[in-house]
């Protein structure tokens, strides 16, 4: 898409006459700040929106489709894969002044709230009223509303509870042209025609903007606990994971491998013994009654599998303490090498322990480490293979093991993404996995939705 200095300078011109209220940014720190997310690719936007209202948005949007400039769509930038990232320039239209929550409605177990608003911001607002929305990205204290729903989160919690489409209720949205959606509504059932608030779950802002959201809740469960269980070999510990699942479903299974246990070892509670290769996080949550009966169950399935030690949180606090651990392990993984291929691939349950395998044997032949970790209990890994950028030799063999690791994993019956989506850095490899009737499909869901690609363009299709 041409543009022109002329355009952006008369587009700019007319916001700032014809929406008055709605900030704008076009110097070049700002331009930089909102140049990128997690994925470290750059691209300079020419400007950058922030309505705080829907008022503000619409006024934008109408004076937008008469400049043909790209629109991407952005929420916190934790995004690892690019999907926030102005490609073509344009305008980037950030929703963190969109942070409202607008009601708590206990009764109908529901939630409505502005795009921007962040996800722990909103799960600590429920809880102080004994209320719960599961979706737990990592990313939590950071990333938002609008984005957990335009890359379909997950998160620890997803073994148990699910991931963010199954707590869309409603939202609304605009179009590209400025035309305003109500999907959905109010009620936890609705068959009303097309499910078409489910399809801008995982659509990575490319089919249009979320402006608000109705979102499911339960209530709090009564209580939680957290049991780290540690293990001689990771044979042992993914062996005790699906064990566990054929008998229980806890709220959340994380798992690490050696080194990704090594790389937290020095912030856990207790020193680990030398001979441990890898850990488990479990948690439990319910009725008293119900998570005592759990534990028990968990502790013999545990020591059936050979864990060497297994502690339960005493506190909230020392729970917390042990999130955050395991939170750390995505920055931690710089201490390895200055480059991470973070890729969240995720098989069928009983594929895990072949990929895990197939890793080792990766790693080897690669000659570079690869760190695994993530929410297991769902078949979930985040799997990082260790280079760096600017090593000449390193890199490509790096590059070459992603292309290995995404074919492993659909031999597997998996997918090359769980939850972080396509955005840039996967679309190169997204034909691995989808038919071309599916791929062209896709591609008429997008033309049909914003025929002028105008909206997050250069994103999931290559
Ligand atoms: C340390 C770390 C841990 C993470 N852990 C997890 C995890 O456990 N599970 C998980 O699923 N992800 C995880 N992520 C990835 C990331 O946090 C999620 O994808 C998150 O949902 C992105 O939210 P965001 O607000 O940052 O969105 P952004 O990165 O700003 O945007 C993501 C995509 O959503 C689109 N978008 C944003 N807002 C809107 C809107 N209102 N309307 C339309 N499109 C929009 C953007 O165009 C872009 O394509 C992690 C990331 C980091 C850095």
């Amino acid at each position: 898409m041409e543009k022109q200095p002329k355009t952006i300078r008369e587009l700019t011109r007319e916001i700032r006459v014809k929406c008055p209220s709605l900030w704008l940014w076009d110097d070049l720190e700002s331009r930089l700040n909102f140049a990128t997310d997690r994925s470290a690719i750059f691209s300079l936007p020419d400007l950058i929106v922030f309505p705080s209202t829907e008022e503000e948005l619409s006024c934008f949007m109408d004076i937008a489709q008469r400049y043909p400039l790209p629109i991407t769509p952005q929420g916190a930038r934790t995004g690892t894969t690019g999907g926030g990232v102005p490609v073509q320039g344009g305008i980037v239209l950030s929703t963190l002044r969109m942070n409202r929550i607008e009601s708590i409605d206990p009764e109908n177990r529901l939630v409505i709230v502005q795009p921007g608003v962040i996800t722990g911001h909103l799960h600590r607002a429920l809880e102080q009223q004994r209320l719960f929305y599961p979706p737990d990205p990592a990313s939590l204290e950071l990333c938002t509303i609008g984005g957990n729903i335009s890359e379909d989160a997950g998160g620890p919690r997803a073994v148990k509870y699910g991931v963010t489409h199954d707590y869309i209720l409603g939202m609304t949205v605009f179009l590209s042209d400025g035309k305003r959606l109500e999907l959905g509504g109010m009620t936890h059932k609705n068959v009303a025609g097309y499910r078409l608030s489910s399809l801008f779950a995982g659509s990575e802002g490319t089919l249009g903007i979320i402006t608000s959201a109705t979102l499911r809740i339960l209530p709090l469960p009564e209580t939680r606990h957290l049991v780290l269980s540690l293990f001689p070999s990771v044979t042992a510990a993914l062996t005790c994971v699906s064990d566990l699942l054929l008998k229980e479903t806890p709220s959340a299974i994380e798992f690490m491998d050696r080194r990704a246990t090594r790389l937290v070892q020095s912030k856990l509670p207790t020193s680990l013994p030398e001979k441990v290769e890898s850990l488990l996080l479990i948690e439990l949550d319910g009725s008293g009654q119900a998570v005592t009966s759990q534990l028990d169950i968990i502790r013999q399935i545990c020591h059936k599998n050979a864990a060497i030690g297994l502690s339960l949180a005493k506190s909230q606090s020392e729970a917390n303490k042990l999130w955050g651990i395991r939170r750390s392990l995505s920055p931690a993984l710089y201490s390895i090498a200055p480059t991470k291929l973070n890729h969240d691939v995720v098989v069928p349950l009983r594929n895990i322990m072949p990929l895990v395998d197939k890793l080792d044997t990766l790693s080897e032949e690669l000659d570079l480490p690869i760190a695994t970790f993530g929410h297991v209990g769902d078949g979930n890994l985040h799997v990082n293979i260790m280079t760096d950028r600017n090593n000449p030799s390193a890199y490509p063999k790096a590059l070459h093991g992603v292309e290995r690791l995404f074919r492993e994993v659909i031999n597997l019956k998996g997918s090359i993404s769980g939850e972080h989506g396509i955005g840039l850095t996967k679309k190169a490899y997204l034909p691995y996995q989808l038919s071309r009737p599916v791929l062209e499909t896709m591609k008429h869901i997008k033309q049909m939705f914003d025929p002028e690609e105008r909206l997050n363009p250069g994103k999931i299709f290559s």
